[in-house]
Parts: structure tokens; C-alpha cells; sequence
């Protein structure tokens, strides 16, 4: 009996591969792109018909292929990238598999063609379906030209899944924006049915990258950052506070010049934004994380979106710090722009805990610190610590002359500069700061101010614990275990006591006081999932943020109460003494800000 099992043919496993390299044009034009990166291009031009269905032309000025090369590059696992295993932990470039030729090349018409600088002609090559039809000497310039054509056009399975042409046109510029944001320094140019849809030249800055891939609003309404740790690097443009959208396809996130679509960034840079956004909302951003190639793993996905760290916690404290405090700056979200009313709000549904007078007893601690905060309104506080951070000077040439200047953020004085108007209707403080008319909703105000100090409270005088009667049993699965025994010196230092118990429980012997009311068990089975799943989580914090968030909201000034000057000013002192000071805990902005020419255009005087 003949053996039953048997190795594919080459072509066959070509087919196998593009299965997951290949999905759509959009794919393909990735491949492309990266191709064309790695070989040094500084100029790359796309041109596609029919949503890339029927082409997708990618021509670069690169370092280009000799004829040798030219029919290597069509081999499976053939690559110029990587020579030995320790390569693979040492990438400096964005391909290394030696898969995409081959593969778009077993499914679809291609035909490549290519000049090295050294050689006076160049080579063309035109594969069908995985077979080569013809080889042949053409005169051209440096670099590569490669062109697909009829993608899947012996598969009309995977046709099927084709969808309109705008649709698979608008996945093709999402993959060259992504691109092109992290590269200001080529030009990039996107062509479809003859039309320019997109013309990038070249320059130094990313700014004027963001500007014309993202809009001239969008750019002024993002902060530059920069953060320095011992093994890495974050740097880049984060949103203001203000501008955020209802999903997360404008957080642009990058790990040594690739763009990644990762778990653990995308929830540090959410847990960066806490309580300062609304929640469900996401920013913009446009980061670049740099480290090492040996600390992270880029082998884990085919399309390499995914990667894996080798210190997923240290990545993980790295963003949240780092935006944190670019967020903290005084003032910051004071582009200049009105908050856009039409930007639907949502605000987080107090949690049941904050509602039940059970829970007072236990709060009285931190209650007593409110009221003595609210009697005290004018005592002046010690400047928190300076941020270890730099801002690039002046980081946009477009903002306006109200624009915050640096001396103001440096002795914590941003709010206290302001010219006290008076009060509108018991709710609103009156300012001018320049030519500019200042509006601050002091509810909000207090209620960030509170948060603020319930919290440094809570984090001097430690958490206080609650003994539970009855403990409660907390049962994994094994994964779930285990990754939650490694975080539980943490959960303890919140004020929770867990005991092992048994082979994959916890008993809980003890909760935050703060949280009494909160199903503990159901709280930290999440805790325990999140963990899990990404290795890190925040849902504690988050509760108690919730309760800290609702105590500093209902203890604190209200809104229709009329305030002596000195408490206004106090306010004022209080603002600049505290950080996240222009966004409320729910999100909702504290100032805002009219300038002469808004208030000009209410009386047509422009
Ligand atoms: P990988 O990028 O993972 O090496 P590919 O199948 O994408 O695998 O490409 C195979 C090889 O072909 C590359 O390693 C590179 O040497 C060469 N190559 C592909 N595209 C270009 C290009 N635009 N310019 C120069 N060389 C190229
Ligand atoms: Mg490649």
C-alpha cells in the first residue's frame, strides 16, 4: 500500500501560503510597499485599476535586483533579509519571510521588472499562476517596477470574497497611510484609474505627513511627546483630550517603523487616556515605539500586526507613563478650538457602590479629607513634581498667538495668569487670558480637583481593607491561575487578601474598602481574564477610580453656586496645582476658550 501521506507541490504550497499573505489588493500593495522600503526607495508610486482586482502597480527607485535575484525572488523561503536563526531576533527590516512573491505570485498574473545600479540593463520577469513565462533584457532606470495583475483569477473561491472597488480602494489607503505616516522622508504617490488620489513629497518632519494624511484640524489638536526609558523609546503626536473618535482607526501605533495593531499598546495607550476621555472613545495618535529588535518578536502573525515583547510589562508602563504625562501638562486641550458640541459625550454609568449608603461608613476616611479640602478651598498646595519629559519648541507652526507658552507650564501658573472676569450664573468662571475670553465650568473644575486629591490621598494613606464574614472562593482555569498568582503582591497592595485555595482557586478574604459594594468575585475573574489575555490589567484601579469619581462629584461645588472672588481665585490656584486639570473625571472638558475673532464674528464685525 502506497503511504498515505504525501508533500504538496511547490505551487500548491505557495497557494497555502497566500492564503494568509494574501487576502485582498490591500495585501498585496503591503508586500509591495514593504519591498520597496527595504530596498532603500525614496520615491514609490502605486498605480491601480479597479480597486487593485485587476492592478496593482508598485515602482520604486531601490536598490533594485539583478537577474540572479530576479528569479530567486520567486521562490518560497528565499530572502535577502535573513541568513541564520539569530537573525530573526536582530529584523532591521519590515519583510524577512521570503513569502510574498511567491505567493502573490501563484495567484495572480505578475510580471517584475528591475536595474541594479552596477548593471546597464535590466530584467524582466512575467510569472502565471506560479509559472514562469518568460525572461528577457529591458532597458530601465534603477530600481524595481512589479506589477499584479487579475488577482485570484484561477481561484474564484477566493474571488468571491472580493468586495466593491471603493471598498477594497479605501482598504489600499489605509495601508498606504500607515505606511506613510511613519515615513516622511519618501515620496509616496497612489494613483487609481489615473487619477491621484494621494501625492506625499518628501520632508524631514513627520508633521506635515500627519497634516496632509490626517487633515490640518486634526494635526493642530495633537501634542508632540517624547519619552526616553533605559531600553526604549516612545515618541510621536497624541491627541488632545478634546478630539477623539468612536473607534479606534485613527490610534496609529508603531514598533520600530512597523505598524502593529497590538492588544497590550492599545490598552496602555487607553489606560494613558483614563478618566480624561470619555469612555468608548479612542484618540489619535500617531506613535513610534523604539527598542531594541531583540526585545520584541515580529514572527507571531504572518502580516507581522502582531508582535510579541519580551517585557510586555515594561512596554505596557512605558506608553501609559509616557502619555500620562504629556496629558498632565497644564492647560493641555487648549488648542484654541471650541469643543466641538456635536461630539456625542458619553459618560460612564456611576457604579452601584457609589450609590448605596452602606458604603458611606466606609468612605469616611477619604470624606473627611474632601470636606477638609472643600473648607480650605484657598490653602495653596505644593507644585507637584515636574514631568522628566521635553517639548519640542514651538511644535506647530499653525497655532495661534493665545498659544500657552512654556514659561507658564514651568512654575505651574497656567490658570492662575488668568484675568478673573467674575461669575455667569453661579456655574461659570469668566476669564481673560490675552485677547481671549475663558469660560470654566467650576463643577467640573472641582470635580477633577477632588478626584485629584481623593486619589494622592488614597495613594499616601494606603488603602484600607474590609474582612469579608464569609470569603468568597475565586476559581480559574489554569492559564487564568497562573498569571493571576504573578500579579497578587499587587492586588494585595489595592487591599484585597487572597488566599490559595484549593489547586486553581483563591479564597477572598478581604476587599478595598472602597469597593465593599462591588461583586469582588466577578471583579477580579475579569482581573484574572484581562490578565491573562494581555498581562496587565487595570479594571481595580478602574473601579476604585469610579467610586473616588462619584465621591469627588457629589461632595464637591455644584454648579448654580454663586462664588466669593477669593474662592474663585483659590479655584483658579487649585487648578494649576493638580494635573489633568482641563478635562472633568468623565471626560468633559473644564475650560473653554473664545478668541477675539470668535467673539468678533457673534457681532459681524469681520
Ligand atoms: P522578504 O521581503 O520577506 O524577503 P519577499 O518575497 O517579499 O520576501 O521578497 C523576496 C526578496 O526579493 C527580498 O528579500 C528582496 O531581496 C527581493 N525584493 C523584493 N522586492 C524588491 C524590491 N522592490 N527591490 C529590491 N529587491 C526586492
Ligand atoms: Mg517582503
Amino acid at each position: 500500500m502506497p503511504p498515505r501521506i504525501q508533500i504538496l507541490p511547490e505551487n500548491l504550497c505557495n497557494q497555502i501560503a497566500a492564503g494568509e499573505v494574501v487576502e485582498r489588493p490591500s495585501s498585496v500593495v503591503k508586500e509591495l510597499l514593504e519591498n520597496s522600503l527595504d530596498a532603500g526607495a525614496t520615491s514609490v508610486q502605486i498605480d491601480l485599476e479597479r480597486g487593485g482586482k485587476s492592478l496593482v502597480r508598485v515602482a520604486d527607485d531601490g536598490s533594485g535586483m539583478n537577474r540572479e535575484d530576479l528569479l530567486l525572488c520567486l521562490e518560497r523561503h528565499a530572502t535577502s533579509k535573513i541568513r541564520q536563526d539569530a537573525d530573526l531576533f536582530q529584523l532591521t527590516t519590515l519583510g524577512f519571510r521570503g513569502e510574498a512573491l511567491p505567493s502573490i505570485a501563484a495567484v495572480s498574473r505578475l510580471q517584475i521588472s528591475s536595474r541594479v545600479e552596477e548593471s546597464e540593463e535590466g530584467w524582466e520577469v512575467r510569472v502565471e499562476a506560479g509559472r514562469v513565462r518568460g525572461v528577457e533584457a529591458v532597458g530601465r532606470p534603477r530600481g524595481t517596477e512589479i506589477e499584479v495583475r487579475d488577482m485570484f483569477f484561477r481561484l474564484p473561491a477566493r474571488k468571491k470574497f472580493l468586495r466593491r472597488d471603493e471598498t477594497e480602494l479605501g482598504h489600499i489607503s489605509e495601508t498606504v497611510t500607515r505606511q506613510a505616516l511613519a515615513r516622511p522622508e519618501v515620496q509616496f504617490q497612489l494613483r487609481h484609474q489615473g487619477r491621484t488620489l494621494l501625492d506625499l513629497p518628501r520632508h524631514p518632519r513627520p508633521e506635515e505627513r500627519i497634516g496632509a494624511l490626517l487633515g490640518r484640524p486634526v494635526l493642530r489638536q495633537l501634542l508632540p511627546l517624547d519619552f526616553e526609558a533605559p531600553w526604549g523609546k516612545l515618541h510621536g503626536f497624541l491627541s488632545e483630550p478634546a478630539l477623539t473618535r468612536s473607534a479606534p482607526n485613527a490610534v496609529y501605533t508603531y514598533i520600530n517603523g512597523r505598524f502593529i495593531r497590538d492588544r497590550l499598546v492599545q490598552h496602555a495607550l487607553l489606560e494613558g487616556y483614563r478618566n480624561i476621555i470619555p469612555k468608548g472613545r479612542y484618540p489619535v495618535t500617531v506613535l513610534f515605539l523604539d527598542m531594541a529588535p531583540e526585545q520584541v518578536d515580529v514572527n507571531v502573525h504572518p502580516t507581522k500586526h502582531e508582535v510579541r515583547f519580551r517585557d510586555p510589562q515594561g512596554v505596557h508602563e512605558l506608553v501609559a507613563t509616557a502619555i500620562r504625562q504629556a496629558l498632565s501638562r497644564p492647560g493641555c486641550g487648549d488648542s484654541g478650538a471650541i469643543p466641538d458640541p456635536a461630539t456625542p459625550l458619553r459618560v460612564p454609568s456611576s457604579s452601584p457602590v457609589a450609590t448605596v449608603p452602606a458604603a458611606q461608613e466606609a468612605r469616611r476616611g477619604v470624606q473627611e479629607a474632601l470636606a477638609g479640602y472643600a473648607a480650605r478651598l484657598d490653602r495653596s498646595v505644593p507644585p507637584p513634581p515636574a514631568p522628566n519629559f521635553a517639548f519640542p519648541a514651538a511644535p506647530f507652526p499653525e497655532r495661534r498667538a493665545s498659544e500657552p507658552d512654556e514659561a507658564r507650564f514651568a512654575d505651574n501658573s497656567y490658570f492662575q495668569r488668568f484675568h478673573l472676569i467674575g461669575q455667569y450664573r453661579g456655574s461659570y468662571l469668566l476669564c481673560q487670558e490675552g485677547d481671549d475670553l475663558v469660560l470654566i465650568d467650576q463643577h467640573a473644575a472641582h470635580e477633577r480637583i477632588g478626584f485629584e486629591r481623593l486619589k494622592a490621598q488614597v495613594g499616601t494613606s494606603g488603602i484600607e481593607k474590609q474582612a469579608l464574614l464569609f470569603p468568597l472562593v475565586l476559581e480559574l482555569g489554569a492559564v487564568e491561575f497562573a498569571s493571576f498568582s504573578e500579579k497578587l503582591a499587587r492586588l494585595e497592595s489595592l487591599g484585597f487578601e487572597l488566599e490559595e485555595f484549593g489547586q486553581r482557586a483563591f479564597a477572598i478574604k478581604a476587599v478595598p474598602q472602597l469597593l465593599q459594594q462591588v461583586d469582588a468575585e466577578a471583579l477580579l475573574r475579569d482581573v484574572a481574564g484581562e490578565l491573562a489575555a494581555i498581562g496587565s490589567s487595570e479594571l481595580v484601579d478602574e473601579a476604585l477610580d469610579r467610586v473616588l469619581m462619584t465621591m469627588a462629584c457629589h461632595t464637591m461645588v455644584r454648579a448654580n453656586q454663586v462664588l466669593g472672588r477669593e474662592q474663585m481665585l483659590a479655584l483658579l490656584r487649585d487648578l494649576d496645582s493638580i494635573d489633568f486639570s482641563s478635562r472633568c473625571p468623565h471626560g468633559r472638558p473644564v475650560f473653554a476658550r473664545l478668541t477675539q475673532a470668535d467673539v468678533e464674528k457673534l457681532f459681524h464685525r469681520r
